[in-house]
């Protein structure tokens, strides 16, 4: 029988310098001091995605392709060299990498060698995997939470599998959605324009409700310009690369959403995401390395959907200014949300908007609707008007949707008490979840709540007896978040009245009273 390479010391040392190799390449100039075998991948500054790029470094180098479940256990540098020596093929860790550049000439003669896998979707090895992974769940008796398909929805209440269901998995804070004036004025819009934009903004999509929306953003926020974008995770994705190069660093909270960590790593700025929240670490960061580079950007938000907290703003923006860095600040679940009249994070923490470089937010919650936006001085998003790859290549928000967003942003400043109420109700769910001893986590003063169960399995089946239950709240499972902060997490609108409020609190009691005994 062959040796396998993890018996090889000779092999393994080799494998470990191209893993260094690949880690330096990586992760952030001033951190590769700190670089060795047995140093956290975190501590290197690598987060999932720049942990990633490395895998695909290592598997074009090895020829070999990582499956899912070995990305779990990956937590050092020396992980990563045994899982190689574990798993790569030996004659293939032998051959030199493949070339990086198109091959030429003439076809080779035997592409019956090209194995399978390489060509044939229904057998990439994710694929294989993750199709594995699913039936092995639901050989389990688990049921699969996700895609649950409502067939109709009426504020807080949805139609899921013909019966109705108290829905708390819904973006819609301020109940807006359904609301009858939102609704007829993205009817009247379809008559006006039609039911797509058709074009992007720059180049013929760019009707007039568009127009009124980007200025009466502006004006609500605080700022001197608004613009608004076919999508909230396409502005994220495509700004970072768009105004951040080379000779740049991004910085972002290590709870950022995936648009911002995606955004960062497709720019070719260095970047290194930051302790949740930890303006003084941020701090340290910039007193080290900021000289170094050209822009340094801190992207924070505005309320983190995962956990239901938000940032000390004013720390943030006093850091930025004496560092001379730029602050950019994703509201998608702050905005309508925090604040007396639900302005955002500014106004709850009395803040000018002047003070902060990029506020970005999106249209598809508080607002209703679909679309992201961004804000902030007019110079700045004039340019981005022209310039930024997701608004000028994507077609643009449609007519209902820009409607309808219009017309919410319209009502909230009308009806400010529905800010009020989402707050009274946010704070009654918390409340009686911590009075019941659930580990509501770093939530407060948010709609966002998780009750953390740390165990997955055990969330699967919390959020199955409470549908039982006719309440929908979406489980959030290990890889999202770690398995010890694995969660059910409930989305508190306006519309929920206090009667349901209690009964969920009760039934959810019940349903994770239930689990215990079950997992014995
Ligand atoms: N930023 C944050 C913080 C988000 O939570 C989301 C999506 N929920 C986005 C951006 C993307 O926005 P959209 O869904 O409007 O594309």
């Amino acid at each position: 029988m062959a040796i396998g390479l993890e018996e090889r010391e000779d092999v393994r040392t080799e494998i470990a310098e191209i893993v260094l190799t690949e880690v330096r390449g990586v992760m952030p100039k001033d951190l590769v001091a700190q670089l060795s075998l047995d140093s956290p991948l975190s501590a290197l500054g690598l987060d999932s995605i720049s942990t990633m790029e490395v895998v695909n470094r290592i598997e074009k180098h090895f020829g070999m392709r990582f499956r899912e479940e070995w990305l779990y256990d990956l937590e050092t540098c020396a992980d990563l060299v045994d899982c190689i020596a574990r798993h790569a093929d030996p004659a293939a860790a032998s051959k030199p990498a493949a070339p990086s550049t198109l091959a030429v000439g003439p076809p080779p003669a035997a592409t019956a060698s090209i194995p399978a896998p390489h060509y044939d979707v229904a057998q990439f090895p994710e694929c294989v995997a993750f199709h594995e992974r699913l039936a092995g769940a639901a050989a389990a008796g688990l049921e699969n939470p996700f895609f649950r398909t409502s067939q109709r929805v009426r504020h807080r209440v949805a139609t899921i599998g013909g019966r109705e269901v108290i829905n708390y998995t819904s973006f819609d804070y301020l109940g807006l959605a359904c609301h009858p004036e939102v609704i007829e004025s993205a009817k009247a819009a379809i008559d006006q324009f039609g039911c797509s934009a058709q074009a992007s903004r720059l180049v013929g999509g760019n009707h007039s409700l568009l127009e009124e929306l980007d200025d009466e953003l502006a004006q609500f926020l605080g700022t001197e310009a608004a613009i608004v974008f076919p999508s909230g995770y396409g502005t994220n994705a495509s700004l970072f690369g768009h105004l951040f190069g080379e000779q740049d660093l991004i910085l972002y909270d290590d709870l950022a959403h995936n648009s911002i960590a995606l955004g960062a790593a497709a720019s070719r700025a260095a970047r290194r995401s930051f302790p949740h929240n930890d303006a003084s670490a941020v701090d340290e960061l910039l007193r080290d390395v900021r000289s170094q580079y050209r822009r340094v950007v801190v992207a924070i938000e505005g309320v983190y959907s995962m956990d239901g907290d938000y940032p000390n703003l004013p720390q943030f923006i006093e850091l930025k200014k004496r560092h001379h860095a730029l602050l950019y600040v994703d509201e998608a679940h702050s905005m309508g949300v925090l604040g007396n009249t639900g302005r955002g994070v500014c106004e709850h923490f009395g803040v000018d908007p002047a003070e902060g470089d990029l506020w970005m937010g999106t249209i598809s919650k508080a607002l209703a609707s679909g679309g992201g936006y961004l804000a902030g001085r007019d110079k700045l998003i004039r340019y981005l008007q022209y310039t930024t790859p997701s608004f000028v290549f994507a077609t643009a928000c449609s007519p209902p949707n820009a409607a309808a967003a219009l017309t919410a942003l319209r009502v909230l400043r009308e009806e400010p008490e529905r800010v009020e109420r989402l707050g009274d109700r946010s704070r009654l769910f918390l409340k009686l979840a911590r009075d019941c001893g659930f580990d509501t986590g770093n939530s407060h003063d948010t709609p966002i709540v998780p009750i953390i169960l740390g165990n997955s399995v055990r969330c699967l089946q919390v959020s199955h007896e409470l549908l039982g239950q006719g309440i929908n709240a979406q489980p959030i499972l290990y890889p999202a978040v770690r398995e010890s902060a694995a969660r059910v997490r409930f989305f508190i609108t306006a519309e929920h009245t206090e009667e349901q409020i209690v009964r969920t609190v009760e039934a959810l009691a019940e349903c994770v009273a239930a689990t215990e005994g079950e997992l014995g």
